[in-house]
This record gives C-alpha cells, sequence and structure tokens, in this order.
C-alpha cells in the first residue's frame, strides 16, 4: 500500500490542475505534503491543429502533465485514460476513485466545481460530481464495496474538499511566493496554450490572481469553494 498523501487533486484534463490549483499545491509541497494527482482522460480532443491526430494528442498530453507535475513536486501523477469528452457519472468511475481514496487516504481532495452554472465543460462537471461522491459517502462506508475492503482497502474520512472554477468562492489561497512556479507549470503544456502564453500572459494571470487576494494580506491568490466534511 502506498504512504499517505495529504492531498489529492482529481483533474478532468492534463492542464486543469495547473489552472486551477498549481499555485496551491506548490506551496503544499514547499510545506513538506505530499500531493498526488489522479489524470481522469487523456485530453485526446484538446486541438484546434487539423493534422494532430488523437493518440498523438493524448501522448503528448501525458508528457506535458507528467513535466508539469515533476516541475511542481507532485509525488506520483495516475492516469485513468478515459477519452476526452466521455466521462459519464457510472459505477466504474465511481469505484475507482474510491479505491484510490482509500488506497492514498488524502487528508485534502481537491478537483473542479460541478455546480457551475450553463457553459461548463461536461468532463469538468461529472469529474466534479463524481469524486464528491467518491469522498462521501462511498470512500467513508465500510460496506459500500465489500471487495475493495477484501483487498486491505479501508473505509476513509476525507476532511475537506476544494473546488476550483467555483463560481461561489469561500476560501482564498495564497500563492504569493508560488504563482511563478505555476506559471512554469503551465508553460510545460504547450499543445494547449501554443502561443498563448506569450510573455503578457503572464502578467494577465499575475493580475487575476491579485485581484483575488484583494483585502487579504498577501498578494496573490487562488480561490476555491471550500467544503469541510463534518465527522
Ligand atoms: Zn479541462
Amino acid at each position: 500500500m502506498p504512504k499517505p498523501a495529504q492531498m489529492m487533486v482529481v483533474t478532468p484534463h492534463p492542464d486543469d490542475a495547473e489552472i486551477g490549483v498549481a499555485g496551491t499545491v506548490a506551496r503544499w509541497i514547499r510545506e513538506g505534503k505530499d500531493v498526488i494527482y489522479v489524470v481522469c482522460t487523456n485530453g485526446d480532443k484538446g486541438t484546434s491543429d487539423t493534422n494532430m491526430k488523437s493518440e498523438e494528442l493524448a501522448r503528448i498530453r501525458g508528457q506535458e502533465q507528467l513535466a508539469a507535475a515533476k516541475l511542481l513536486g507532485v509525488r506520483e501523477v495516475i492516469f485513468l485514460r478515459y477519452p476526452d469528452q466521455t466521462l459519464e457519472d457510472t459505477p466504474e468511475f465511481r469505484k475507482e476513485l474510491v479505491r484510490l481514496i482509500r488506497m492514498y487516504r488524502p487528508e485534502i481532495v481537491v478537483t473542479a466545481d460541478p455546480y457551475r452554472r450553463y457553459i461548463w465543460h461536461r468532463d469538468h462537471r461529472i469529474t466534479g460530481q463524481v469524486t464528491l461522491d467518491a469522498v462521501f459517502p462511498y470512500a467513508r462506508d465500510l460496506l459500500s464495496y465489500p471487495d475493495l475492503l477484501e483487498q486491505g482497502l479501508q473505509p476513509h474520512r476525507v476532511k475537506e474538499v476544494l473546488l476550483w472554477g467555483t463560481e461561489e468562492p469561500n476560501y482564498r489561497s495564497d500563492i504569493t511566493d508560488t504563482f511563478d512556479i505555476k506559471l512554469a507549470a503551465l508553460r510545460c503544456h504547450q499543445s494547449q496554450i501554443g502561443d498563448r502564453l506569450a510573455p503578457e500572459m503572464g502578467e494577465r494571470l499575475r493580475q487575476r490572481a491579485k485581484e483575488l487576494a484583494e483585502g487579504e494580506d498577501f498578494e496573490l491568490a487562488e480561490t476555491f469553494h471550500r467544503v469541510e466534511i463534518q465527522r
């Protein structure tokens, strides 16, 4: 059984975690915490390049995700490799996440907010919803999966969930000292950002992070909807 991790980040596509939480991930790792990534889809639809084939894109995006995670100091990246745009709220997907939560026993799980209204990538909505369901009640309850129990995967209580991409932020995380690492991790996703990560994009993202920190005693923030799970 692997060593428990303090944080598990469940990301719909390669690159969403860097956009949503990389500054916070880098800070946690600097504080000595272990972070694990679970990447749900292979991102094989994320291109407007007419010469790009899906298999090649999936391979490139896997490499980009590994490079970003390495730069941040993420301990392990687990790829579930569902094809892009095909995630559904299935018993199999839910059980896979429960299995990983019970195996890595994170205190905090971070994922996409499923409750963003109207236009929101379906994979983001479904990843967020299924992750929340996996955290509670399925990972917690003894009798949810007798076969996992037989494999030695005991129930686990996650203490807190952080949701990025939220319309209802209630928690701001200080990324002042790790903003530059976040930017560098984002730049690993070259197939997604292309020329958009020209120098001015760094400035634009810094400005946005500054606005999100307004009123705090730190300069730059990432924001989340935070759910503390009662015992
Ligand atoms: Zn995405």
